[in-house]
């Protein structure tokens, strides 16, 4: 299981990014609202998706080429 965190806002009124806990491009927790945790970030989107219309997932911390996030959860 992993953390996910949504950001308030891009710098350039973008949407919503999803990103893992910890990741390195992350903004500071005050610009981030909690998500909960998620299997992987597929999931964290989904339901960053029935909150916000404009979602993304951050490409540091969220593969797209697979289904499941960087960080081993087990
Ligand atoms: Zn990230």
């Amino acid at each position: 299981m992993v953390f996910f965190y949504l950001t308030n806002f891009l710098p350039n009124d973008e949407g919503h990014e999803v990103h893992v806990q910890g990741c390195a491009k992350m903004p500071s927790m005050d610009s981030l609202t909690y998500l909960g945790p998620f299997n992987n970030y597929k999931e964290a989107l989904r339901s960053a998706e029935r909150k916000f219309d404009e979602v993304s997932v951050c490409p540091h911390c969220c593969s797209t080429q697979n289904n499941t996030v960087l960080f081993s959860d087990d």
